[in-house]
Order: structure tokens, then C-alpha cells, then sequence
């Protein structure tokens, strides 16, 4: 088992340790130490990175940690290297990535133990991701209200500087001390992080000496999961870089609204509301224009065996369109067939008649698509298509109008 040094002092970024062995994991050169301040993924807390210095040799990056479970630590190599057992190595930290950890990490005990002290939310699970973190609490409701008095008391703790100290008991012993958290499995000795007068429970990984040294927390989104609620943070550097991109994309939007960034949910609002109206004119307008059109359409078409064929072939209409004005023309008269298309990226076809009216606008509309090709079809007084080409969509019209204007029943 290799000695874990940062068991006692997470601001280790250095150290001398002795090669025990050198081996292959899923084709992956990995070194074993006797000892190491390498963080292995563990706990909802992720590797350490940095590098290996053999003596007199170039440095080895190691791009990921790894523990088993009788305590020996992987230390995967980039590439393969030469490295012989018992030679001498030292041991450098990647010392940005090792201080965002402890950030988060030790900002996540003190955000889980200000639910548990707000609101009796006891936090099941921590994930540190790349960008964010998040806690899952086991609680059947949570509200934003209460997310932001948490974060509250947690900045609190942050300000107050209280000291974050390490200490080891015995399994028994634990039992007594009132942790918010135990660990899953029994273990003889018993590693503890205690925020002073504030937090104490058990963990193995990298903290920091003082609450200050968390700079802050933000809580961000709070989103309910299947076993509870979810609230995702991220502090200390991190907490400034995402508030600045929050605000640089909360200024951009109060720009493009020509307001400050405090109003914008309220001109965003207003512009929704501007939008639905202005839809709801448009409609009105449109619908009005239709029925226009539709009666001086009947008014330019001729009578034929007591009944209307209207054809009309537009360049830029939508399907919407055009079917508004097949229903104005079958109902401002009781005898029309309307026949109409449109000729553009997407040609679309509409065959309608009058209530009553005795032809069949489904079976008129598979006959012009045998001839132009494409899908469609409807019912009997209502029918529509897509034909696969423009070309010859007028003459076909014309062909099937010429038709139903001399046929008597
Ligand atoms: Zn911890």
C-alpha cells in the first residue's frame, strides 16, 4: 500500500519517494510508489495531475490517478518511460489544478453543512466536474429561496476564516462523535475534517487550512433529480471567472435590449408580449386579406355548368396561405372548386370544394401527383400535396379544371 502524504497536508506539492514498481493497465505505463501527494479520484473529488522526475532524467507528466483497493496509487504516465524499480523520483504537483480542488472540495463540505444546519438537507452525493460542481440532497423540495439562505450562511463560514484542521480516530470513537457523515464501509481508523465549530465528518481528500482560503461560493442552477434535489456551485477562482461570463453575456443582452442589465427579464417580457400581439395582428391581417382575395378571385372567375373552377399558381406563398384562402373560396360560395399551388423550394398543392359539391379532392389530388410526382392527399372536400417537381404544376391544374367545368352530372 503506498503512503499517502496528502492524508496530512494537502499544501504538499513536492516530495521524494522511491519506485516500487512499474507497470502496464490497459496498455497505460503506471508507476507505484512507496509514498505520494498524488490525489487519486476518490470520493466525488478528481486526480491530481503534475509529473515525476526520475534522477537525472527528463520529467514524466502524469495525466491521471488512480487508487486500488488495497491502497496502492497508479500514477499513469503519458507515455511509456524508463523507469527502474527502486530508483529515486521526485514528485511535482500540478499546483492550479491541486488549489482549485481543495476550493471546491472544502467550499462543497461547508455548502452540505449549511443545508444540513438551515434545513435538515442531508447531501448524498458530491461530483466535481470540469467546470461546475454539484450536491444531490436528499430533500422532496427545495426552492430557490432557500438555495440562496444556504449559500448565505456557507459565505458566512467563508468570511468568519474558520480553521479546517485534519485529525484521525478510531472507528468506535467516531460512532460517538455526531458526523454528518460516516463512511460506507468500517474502517479501523477514521479520517476527519473538522470546520471549526461548524462541520466535522469524514473524508480523504484535499482541503484547505482555512475557510478563507475558499475565497466564495456561488450557487448556480437547482434542478430536482430522481432522488432528490441537485444544486450545482462552483467556488473560489472558478466562482469569479463564471460570474464574470455570466455578466459579460447578461450585459451583451441588456445591450442588445438598449437597457441596464437589471431590467432585462422585464424587457425581455414586454418584447414577448410585443411579439404575441404583433403575431396575433398578422393573423387577423392575413385572414381579412384572404377572404379579399378570395371574393375578387370569384369575382374574375367564370361560371360553368353552375359551378366555379378557380386555378391559381402563386411564386412565394406558404402552405398556410393558401390553404386560408381554399376555405374562403368553398365558403363565400356554395359552388367553387379551388385549385391551387404553389411553386417554390417546397411545391405545395391544395384541391378544395364547396360542402356538397360532387367530386373527390383526395382522388384529384393522387391523379395530379401520378402525373407530377411526390406525396399527398385528404379528404373529399379537402385535399393537399407535395409534388416532387414545379415544372408543369400549371398544366396540369388547367387540365384537371377544364375537365370538372364541362363535366354534368
Ligand atoms: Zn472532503
Amino acid at each position: 500500500m503506498t503512503e499517502h502524504l496528502y492524508y496530512h497536508d494537502s499544501f504538499l506539492y513536492e516530495f521524494d519517494a522511491d519506485v516500487i514498481d512499474i507497470t502496464t493497465v490497459d496498455s497505460r505505463p503506471a508507476i507505484i510508489l512507496n509514498r505520494t501527494a498524488f490525489y487519486p479520484t476518490s470520493g466525488g473529488q478528481v486526480f491530481d495531475t503534475g509529473w515525476i522526475v526520475p534522477a537525472g532524467a527528463e520529467k514524466l507528466r502524469v495525466a491521471e490517478v488512480t487508487e486500488q483497493e488495497d491502497g496502492t496509487i497508479l500514477h499513469f504516465l503519458e507515455s511509456p518511460a524508463q523507469v527502474q524499480p527502486g530508483s529515486r523520483i521526485h514528485g511535482l504537483i500540478d499546483v492550479e489544478r491541486r488549489h482549485d480542488h481543495m476550493q471546491q472540495h472544502t467550499g462543497q463540505h461547508v455548502l452540505s453543512a449549511a443545508f444540513v444546519r438551515s434545513f435538515n438537507m442531508p447531501t448524498v452525493s458530491f461530483h466535481m466536474g470540469a467546470e461546475s460542481c454539484s450536491i444531490d440532497l436528499d430533500t422532496k423540495g427545495l426552492t430557490a429561496k432557500q438555495a440562496e439562505a444556504a449559500e448565505m450562511l456557507a459565505n458566512g463560514v467563508v468570511t468568519e476564516n474558520r480553521s479546517v484542521s485534519i485529525r484521525f480516530v478510531a472507528g468506535e470513537e467516531a460512532q460517538k462523535l455526531r458526523l454528518r457523515k460516516l463512511p460506507p464501509v468500517e474502517r479501523d481508523q477514521l479520517r476527519l475534517i473538522d470546520i471549526h465549530d461548524f462541520d466535522l465528518t469524514a473524508c480523504g481528500g484535499t482541503h484547505v487550512t482555512a475557510t478563507g482560503q475558499i475565497g466564495c461560493i456561488l450557487l448556480r442552477k437547482i434542478e430536482k433529480v430522481r432522488q432528490g434535489w441537485r444544486v450545482e456551485f462552483v467556488c473560489g477562482q472558478r466562482a469569479v471567472s463564471t460570474a464574470r461570463r455570466d455578466y459579460t453575456a447578461l450585459a451583451e443582452s441588456a445591450g442588445l435590449l438598449s437597457t441596464q442589465v437589471w431590467d432585462v427579464p422585464e424587457q425581455i417580457r414586454k418584447a414577448q408580449e410585443e411579439s404575441r400581439l404583433l403575431k396575433k395582428s398578422a393573423e387577423h391581417a392575413l385572414a381579412e386579406f384572404a377572404d379579399l382575395y378570395a371574393s375578387q378571385m370569384l369575382a374574375e372567375t367564370a361560371e360553368s355548368s353552375g359551378r366555379q373552377v378557380v386555378v391559381r399558381v402563386f411564386s412565394d406563398r406558404d402552405l398556410g396561405f393558401i390553404k386560408l384562402l381554399a376555405q374562403k373560396l368553398t365558403r363565400q360560395s356554395a359552388s367553387v372548386i379551388a385549385l391551387l399551388g404553389v411553386r417554390s423550394n417546397s411545391p405545395t398543392l391544395v384541391f378544395a370544394q364547396s360542402p356538397g359539391q360532387p367530386f373527390d379532392m383526395g382522388a384529384l389530388m393522387k391523379e395530379a401527383l401520378a402525373k407530377l410526382g411526390g406525396r399527398g392527399g385528404g379528404s373529399k372536400d379537402m385535399a393537399q400535396g407535395g409534388p416532387a417537381q414545379v415544372a408543369g404544376i400549371e398544366e396540369e391544374l388547367n387540365r384537371i379544371a377544364a375537365r370538372l367545368a364541362n363535366q354534368r352530372f
